[in-house]
């Protein structure tokens, strides 16, 4: 309690004010002392001046004992005062005369100050003087000496009693004090108030200053006056306000942040150069495949060198000077690129790195899907010009005479010729599909007309087979809208499928069915199946189960791919249902689209 500023005010104003009190006290009432007395010492002497001739012009032949009455007259005469008494004491300290007849004959020793008598009847001074304070009483006593015939006769001693002096001065005192209490509690009053309104302002501030400290910014304090504690206030006040606008900018910048990095589609991993991972956003988290666990417990090393050891802080701190650089991380069947460059702290250092990390996959399979379209494609086109330039060459080195031979010759140039127009003329059509430059023929027409012309053309192929090549469909006809001869292509070549892979004396089954919205083609062969571990990638570009057996029979590998793009074209789907050594069967499904015309 007393440590407050309160209280110091208090103390030091007290004190400041007792100390000068009790100076002016002391000044004042010795000063006081002092005069009083003054006047006392004037006045005994102005009497003493008065009586003093009156005896000495006494004549010297008569004893002074034997005047007593007329001494006696003289210093009642002269000793007037009511606090004045007057006494001549002759050598032997004979009382011989006084205006008090009580002391009048009585040895001087017992009622005066034996000293000063002999100090002057030893002729020591012109005046002797004391303060005599006998008990209660305290008396100003003058003694004067009485020269007759030029000796000392006697000894005049005037006494003055000094209590109306000492009333007056206790009196005084007691003002002085009575001043000095009521000074000391208006002191104690104002001091209080002064130091309230001092430390009320700072209290104000230091509990609101508490209360920011915890979080909450919306405080102010009151601005009372404007002096240095109102400019306090107004600071404070100002603080707060800017303090706030800071920390909401802050706040909305780092939720911001925080925003962009919670939901960007690349991993984001910030590790401080001490090897701990300061930041983790839920991109990389999933990536990765850390749990949250992982990231507070184990160090960034521990978790990157099992994915990849050339993206540990150890080894970048090691090997790469600039801290920037990139690499890979295979996890599973997902690739990814890594970036990584450093970031600076506080002090304008390397505080750590920043790792980006950008799932590739999908790019990586793409590029390697383009590379191995390039490889199937040279390879294609690769085995009919070989085949071409070797007949051609041995024709040329003579065999052009053998006319049967020359015939046989050309008509094998002569189909692969065709087998590379078929698939420059499939491999066209598919980069028409890719490049949007498919131009789609639709109009209203019937289902059921295709697929019945469809299985009439096919009809020999298959009978060719010993196969029963049969339409099953219930209705007559199956108006919608589509492009006639894409759509024959499709279900030409997916019933051409079916009875190339399979055998003789099998059976294909081909149903037309519909509901309001949808028709579904379905061909179903009893042939030799696709392996299961085939379907998913049956309908990629050059995807063949037994690719030998393919050539052979005639197919490109472009085919179902080809059909897949027509079939999406008319928003249907297209999907494989097979089971090997048990028949496929394929399933065409497109919307029932009338355009009104
Ligand atoms: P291809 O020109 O080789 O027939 P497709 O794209 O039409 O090319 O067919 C791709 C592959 O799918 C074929 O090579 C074949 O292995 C398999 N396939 C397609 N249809 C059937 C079917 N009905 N029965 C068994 N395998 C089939």
């Amino acid at each position: 309690m007393f440590k407050s500023i309160r209280w110091k005010f208090i103390t030091v104003y007290f004190a400041l004010v007792f100390i000068a009190m009790a100076i002016i006290g002391v000044f004042i009432v010795q000063s006081f002392e002092a005069h009083n007395l003054d006047v006392v010492v004037n006045r005994l002497n102005s009497i003493a001046d008065r009586i003093r001739p009156a005896i000495e012009n006494i004549s010297s032949e008569v004893s002074l004992e034997d005047e007593k009455d007329s001494l006696n007259n003289t210093l009642n005469l002269w000793a007037v005062g009511f606090f004045e008494e007057a006494f001549i004491v002759n050598r032997d300290f004979i009382i011989i005369a006084t205006d008090n007849s009580h002391f009048q004959g009585i040895n001087a020793a017992s009622e005066l100050d034996y000293g000063l008598i002999l100090k002057v009847l030893n002729g020591e001074g012109e005046k002797v003087e004391n303060d005599v304070s006998k008990g209660e009483k305290a008396t100003k006593d003058i003694v004067y000496p009485i020269i007759r015939n030029g000796e000392i006769d006697a000894a005049l001693y005037l006494r003055s009693d000094l209590k109306d002096v000492y009333e007056t001065l206790n009196k005084s005192q007691k003002i002085m004090t009575q001043a000095t209490v009521l000074a000391l509690v208006i002191t104690i009053i104002l001091g209080y108030l002064l130091a309230k309104s001092i430390t009320e302002p700072i209290n104000d501030v230091t509990k609101k200053a508490a209360l920011m400290a915890k979080g909450d910014f919306n405080q102010r304090v009151d601005v009372k006056s404007d002096d240095e504690l109102g400019n306090l206030a107004e600071m404070f006040n100002f603080l707060t306000s800017k303090l706030e606008t800071t920390l909401g900018e802050i706040t909305s910048e780092k939720s911001k942040m925080e925003t962009i990095l919670n939901y960007m589609a690349d991993g984001l991993i910030a590790v401080n150069k001490n090897g701990r991972i300061i930041h983790a956003n839920p991109k990389a988290m999933e990536m990765l495949d850390f749990s949250k666990e992982m990231v507070l417990e184990k160090e960034y090393d521990e978790l990157f060198e099992e994915l990849n050891d050339k993206l540990t802080i150890r080894y970048v701190m090691k090997h790469n000077d600039i801290l920037i650089g990139s690499d890979v991380i295979n996890i599973n069947e997902s690739i990814y690129n890594v970036d990584y460059a450093p970031f600076k702290d506080e002090n304008d250092e390397i505080g750590g790195i920043v790792l980006v990390i950008k799932d590739v996959t999908k790019q990586q399979r793409l590029e390697n899907m383009r590379r191995e379209f390039v490889a199937n494609v040279s390879h294609e086109l690769k085995t009919p010009l070989t085949s071409i330039k070797s007949y051609t060459e041995t024709l040329l080195n003579g065999m052009l005479d053998d006319r049967d031979i020359s015939e046989r010759f050309l008509g094998v140039v002569n189909s692969e010729a065709d087998r590379m127009a078929r698939l420059v003329r499939d491999l066209l059509q598919l980069s028409n599909f890719d490049n949007k430059k498919v131009k789609w023929n639709m109009v209203n027409n019937d289902l059921v007309k295709l697929v019945n012309q469809t299985v009439m053309k096919l009809h020999i192929t298959a009978k060719n087979k010993n196969q029963k090549l049969e339409f099953i469909n219930q209705n007559d006809e199956l108006i919608s809208y589509f492009d006639f001869d894409k759509m024959e292509q499709v279900v030409l070549n997916i019933i051409s499928n079916a009875i190339k892979y399979t055998e003789e004396n099998g059976k294909i089954d081909v149903y037309l069915e519909s509901d309001s919205n949808r028709a579904l083609i379905r061909v179903k062969d009893t042939g030799m199946g696709i392996p299961k571990e085939d379907l998913p990638r049956i309908f990629e570009r050059f995807y063949r189960v037994d690719k030998a057996r393919s050539r052979e029979l005639g197919g490109t590998g472009l085919g179902l791919a080809i059909a897949k793009e027509i079939v999406e074209g008319h928003n249907g789907t297209i999907e494989i249902k097979s089971e090997i050594n048990r028949g496929t069967e394929v399933i065409i499904e497109i919307p029932i689209a009338k355009k009104i015309v």
